[in-house]
């Protein structure tokens, strides 16, 4: 079996040297024990924060370890029969071609006839925090504008697509012109290329003259600062992520304007996917019925090769991903 592993702690953005590709030879699986052989791998933003050793809400990733993430597998042999060959299969243990496994930690696939990658994006974890921080987190409402920071993503594309469902107004904050035509062709009712305004402020003014009622935060810096200076009274903030802060060597300056969530009464509230895994039932059956009823689209990016695992997560950091950045094992 390939694995990858971290073989130092990144400074700035990670670089190919941080990581290791080895080689082990695994034993056959024992009793009760199955080989799984993964076909696809997820690179998720919040593994660069695991990169640092500090604790969190888990634990941090170890040196000369493998790394772990979401992935896919199909189980190839077989001493237990709850997950009898040619089972598909998601883990957490990605970032190797196969495993050994007794199961406890295997989630045999929902039956529901889609392509399977889409249980690591649409309907897996990045599409029940979509889910989660608009139903569960706030309740959004059909009066409501919201803005949406890495619009484009594989949570801000499905968070787009949900809030024009429930009627609202959708502002996107995108990195790229191609990006802001994907994203209008989910049809969110306005596109901001960040990189590409002198001022983010002036620009969601614009794009919302009557304010923003939720700002849905995958970003933080400027982005933060931008929505609270246009955030309505009573405004809602989801704190999904901050990705621009998470290379940052040194603690990054928060924004000037944070007394706006005192003067306009804002309910700022951060949360984490984890705590709605219960939900996740409830949450494929609705995702599943919107994919099925051609309501909610799945955009991907695929890099193939374990060997490119490392590009497909730099390339997070980077901008390179429309909608679920995902590895072909
Ligand atoms: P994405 O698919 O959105 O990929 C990351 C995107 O972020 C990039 O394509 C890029 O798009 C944008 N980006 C990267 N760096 C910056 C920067 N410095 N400033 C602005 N935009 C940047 O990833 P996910 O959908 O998986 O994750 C999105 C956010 O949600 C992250 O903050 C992540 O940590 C968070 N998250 C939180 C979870 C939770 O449980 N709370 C669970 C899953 C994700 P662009 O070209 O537009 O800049």
């Amino acid at each position: 079996s390939q694995q990858i592993h971290l073989i130092s702690r990144p400074t700035g953005l990670p670089t190919a040297d941080n990581f290791k590709s080895v080689e082990i030879t695994l034993p056959a699986p024992g009793q009760g024990e199955v080989l799984v052989k993964n076909t696809w791998m997820s690179v998720d933003p919040y593994m660069r924060p695991r990169m640092i050793d500090r604790e969190s809400y888990i634990p941090p990733f170890q040196l000369d370890e493998v790394l772990e993430g979401g992935a896919i597998g199909e189980v190839i042999e077989s001493n237990n029969s709850n997950f009898p060959v040619g089972t598909k299969v998601s883990h957490l243990s990605g970032w190797r071609t196969s495993f050994i496994s007794d199961g406890t930690d295997l989630t045999v696939l929902p039956d529901i006839e889609v392509p399977e990658q889409l249980f690591l994006g649409t309907l897996g974890m990045p599409g029940l925090t979509a889910w989660a921080g608009l139903t569960k987190v706030i309740e959004l409402k059909e009066s409501d504008t919201i803005f949406v920071s890495a619009a484009s993503g594989a949570v801000g594309s499905i968070v787009c697509q949900i809030a024009k469902l429930k009627g609202c107004k959708v502002i996107a904050s995108v990195g790229s012109d191609e990006k802001a035509e994907f994203v209008k062709a989910l049809g969110v009712d306005a596109v901001i290329n960040y990189k590409k305004v002198d001022n983010l402020t002036e620009a969601l003014e614009k794009a919302a003259p009557e304010g923003i009622d939720v700002y849905f935060e995958n970003v933080g810096g400027e982005h933060l600062e931008a929505a609270l200076n246009v955030m309505n009274d009573y405004g809602r903030i989801p704190v999904c992520g901050m990705i621009s802060s998470y290379n940052a060597d040194k603690p990054t300056p928060g924004p000037s304007n944070l007394f706006f969530i005192n003067s306009k009464k804002l309910t700022v509230q951060g949360f984490i996917v984890i705590d709605y895994f219960d939900c996740f039932p409830e949450f494929v059956a609705q995702m599943a019925n919107w994919m099925a009823e051609g309501k909610i689209k799945s955009e991907e990016t695929i890099y193939h090769g374990l060997d490119n695992a490392v590009d497909a997560f730099i390339g997070l950091f980077e901008g390179k991903n429309k909608g679920k950045m995902l590895v072909k094992l």
